[in-house]
């Protein structure tokens, strides 16, 4: 997959700010909000393989914790996001995945907690949310 950063950190958001959280941060995204603070992601990043990003959040949290699985939109590199998840979420970790709701959720392992946006009008891309990411049951 292509990533751009992995690092350690605060969480900033959520109902998890403040703890300490490896963020996986993906390269590239098919939109182009207006409000973006993310552009740095849409190009570039280094090619890993699930070992090798399994192997730093290791290092950065070796026991265990928080992962944020975040981009750029991650869902774009679905094929190796999702087994890498798997692997997280098998390994201990409790993962949140930050997504733009505009790409199909099902696949997402149901111990993930799924930060999915909805772009409002001023966004410029209101129109990509995908609805059926609303159903719970599409997403378990
Ligand atoms: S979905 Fe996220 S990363 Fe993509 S353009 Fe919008 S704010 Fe930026």
């Amino acid at each position: 997959m292509q990533i751009t950063e992995i690092y350690k950190s605060l969480q900033g958001e959520s109902t998890h700010a403040g703890l300490p959280c490896v963020f996986v941060r993906l390269t590239g995204c098919n939109l182009r909000c207006s409000w973006c603070d993310s552009e740095y992601t849409f190009h570039g990043g280094r090619k890993m393989s699930i070992q090798q990003v399994w192997d730093e959040v290791k290092i950065l949290s070796p026991d265990g914790g928080l992962v944020e699985v975040t981009g750029g939109e991650p869902m774009l590199q679905e094929r190796e996001i999702v087994p890498l998840m798997k692997c997280l979420v098998e390994g201990g970790y409790q993962v949140l995945l930050e997504t733009s709701g505009e790409r199909p959720l099902g696949s997402v392992p149901a111990k993930v907690v799924k930060i999915v946006d909805v772009k409002c009008p001023n966004s410029g891309e209101p129109d990509t949310f995908r609805m059926e990411n609303l159903n719970s049951r599409a997403n378990s």
